[in-house]
This record gives structure tokens, sequence and C-alpha cells, in this order.
């Protein structure tokens, strides 16, 4: 099968021919849907060796679902042709935190691996996934359409989750960059919470779309933007501020609109800094980064988009214009997510 492979760091990834693989003992052999085009690759695409904990290749594709293919010995839970959603971090599976679901916190997995991050992901026709632990049923939906409901619906949902005690009535929540993940933002934010949204980004074309998905306000990305949320919130700021990039500008914008005893909670990767000091971040500000959700999650994630409170705006594609699309993400020219679709 043709695979669209990360093969040296700092270098595009290539199309290679490898072997359909067979699901040794315990494992299960899924025929991809789609797989998503992830911002976060990009990332991956541009680290030096060292700076992610696994080695070369793998095939890319972290968002992943599609059909069980072939199990391997010993799988009962699983039948051929199920379709599922591919949860994208394996764990352990016996630790505290993936006990409760949470292989996402894994005590000893390494940070961030799984299915298309170290492990070969869902940029070609068949991937193996090493439990059915990690295959959720899609009950009815189009595996074409879940995928991207395994990371960019399940880490804003998580990160929406965490924060709802104070998403009260009266309340607001920032959601910073509206690209695949932002975008699943306000619609979670919506199908959750009371709060009032307020969408920001640099692309008036993307936050035209936050706003038919459930946006209040919105808000263009530019030096004025700080003023514009404060403006909007009456000075107060906003209880919960999303940065779905995570650049230095974003970071200080994202400081600059959040509030006392509000919530800062970065998952965008773009590695940018800010100040963190007494005075310089509102009184009981809480700051966190996020990494995807967990498999209980995933199925609440699922079940929202089976009830059609959350849609992903997807733009299909072959494999073979992996690579363009990547560089169309690179450019911003992605509105909503692209979506790999292997068998076609
Ligand atoms: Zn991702
Ligand atoms: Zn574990």
């Amino acid at each position: 099968m043709k695979a669209y492979r990360m093969t040296k760091w700092q270098a595009p990834p290539e199309f290679c021919d490898i072997d359909i693989p067979e699901p040794g003992p315990g494992e299960v052999l899924v025929k991809v849907g789609g797989a998503g085009v992830c911002h976060s690759d990009l990332h991956v695409m541009e680290y030096p060796e060292g700076a992610l904990p696994y080695p070369l290749p793998f095939t890319l594709g972290h968002e992943n679902a599609g059909w069980v293919e072939k199990v391997g010995a010993g799988v009962r839970d699983v039948t051929a042709g199920e379709p599922v959603a591919v949860y994208a971090v394996w764990g352990c599976g016996r630790c505290a935190a993936c006990l409760v679901g949470a292989d996402n916190y894994c005590e000893k997995a390494p940070l961030f691996s799984g299915g298309g991050l170290g492990f070969n992901g869902g940029m070609a026709s068949h991937m193996i996934v090493p439990s059915a632990r990690f295959l959720v049923p899609l009950n009815g939906l189009d595996p074409r359409e879940a995928a991207p409901l395994t990371d960019a619906g399940l880490t804003t949902y998580h990160a929406v989750k965490r924060s709802l005690s104070v998403l009260t009535p009266g309340s607001t929540a920032v959601v910073i960059g509206v690209g695949g993940l932002g975008q699943m933002a306000v619609q979670i934010l919506k199908a959750l919470s009371p709060a009032r949204i307020i969408a920001v980004d640099v692309s008036t074309e993307k936050l035209a779309a936050a706003k038919t998905l459930g946006a209040d306000e919105v808000v263009v990305s530019d030096d004025r933007a700080t003023a514009s949320i404060q403006e909007l919130t009456h000075g107060r700021g906003a209880e919960l501020v999303l940065d779905v990039v995570g650049s230095d500008a974003t970071l200080q914008l994202a400081l600059s609109v959040s509030r006392r005893l509000g919530h800062l909670t970065l998952v965008g990767i773009a590695g940018g800094q800010a100040s963190f000091n007494y005075l310089s971040v509102p009184t009981e500000l809480s700051l966190a980064s996020t990494f995807y959700g967990s498999i209980p999650e995933l199925t609440e994630v699922l079940t929202l988009a089976q009830a059609g409170k959350i849609k992903t705006q997807s733009e299909l594609y072959p494999l073979d214009q992996a690579a363009l699309v990547y560089k169309r993400l690179h450019e911003g020219k992605i509105q909503g997510r692209a979506v790999i679709t292997p068998n076609g």
C-alpha cells in the first residue's frame, strides 16, 4: 500500500510503498475511511531530531476513523466490517490514568505518541491499532466525517469540558484561532454552555464560518483585538480563553483578555511564550495546557455528533494529494478540516 510517511526530521514527508500489515495478537487492522490533516503535523515536520521521543519512519495521520478489517488472535470485542473511530493516544492500559480511560496522560507511554505520531497512522489504506480498547463504535457516523472528531473534536471537547464550571449564564468564552480545532471549539461551547462566544482569527473567511457555527461575536486578530474584546465584555474580560494557536502574539492576547478567577487554556502548539508574574496576569487566573481528551470523552464527542449538535467542516482529498493539502494548510487555505480518504 502507499503510505505518506515521515522519513527524515525537518524534511517533507514522502510517499512510500509498504506492505499491508498483519494484526498480531491483540491487535486490529483498520481500513482507513478518513485521516484528518492536522496543523500539529506541520510542527512535527519542523521539529529537529530528538525533539520528539520516537524514531522514524512512521506514517502520518493521527485523526482516524474507518472499518475493522481483520482482528489478531484473542480479539473478541470488535468484528470485521464494524465502523470505528480510532482513539489516537495509545497508553499502557494499566497505569492510574489509563485505568480511567485517560490514555492521553498515560504515565508510561512516551509523550505525544500514538497512531500517526511515532506509530503508523491513517495516511495509508490500512493501519494497525494495538488494542480494541482504542476503537469506539461510530453508530451511524460516516468515517470520513468522524475522523476529525478524534483530535479536533476531542481536544477541544476536553478543553471546554474542564472549564464548564466557570461558563455560567452571562459568562464569555473567547476562542483564538478558528481553523479546524477552533471551529469545533465554537460548536462544543455552544452545545455545552450558555457562555457568549467570541471567535478571534486573522482570516475574515474563518470568522464568517465561526459565526455560522455559533460564535456570537467575531473579532479580527489585529492590534485592536484586545480593545475590541474588552469593549464586548465591558472591561471584565473572558471567563475562558482558549488559545488554539499558541504563538507569542496569541498568548499575549489571551492574557490581555482573561479575567480574574478565569481559565486560560493553551491548546495550540506553536511554541510561543508569555510572561507570568504576579502583576502580569489577573489574580487567580488558572493557566493550563491540554493534550487530547480521554476515551470516555471521545464517546461523548461522537454522541454529540450523532445528535447533530456538532458537525465537522470537512474537505475530502485522495491520498495522493496529501503533500498538496499540507501545503494548503500551511498557507492557511483550508477553511475547516481537510480529510484524506485513502480508500475513496
Ligand atoms: Zn492533531
Ligand atoms: Zn498508562
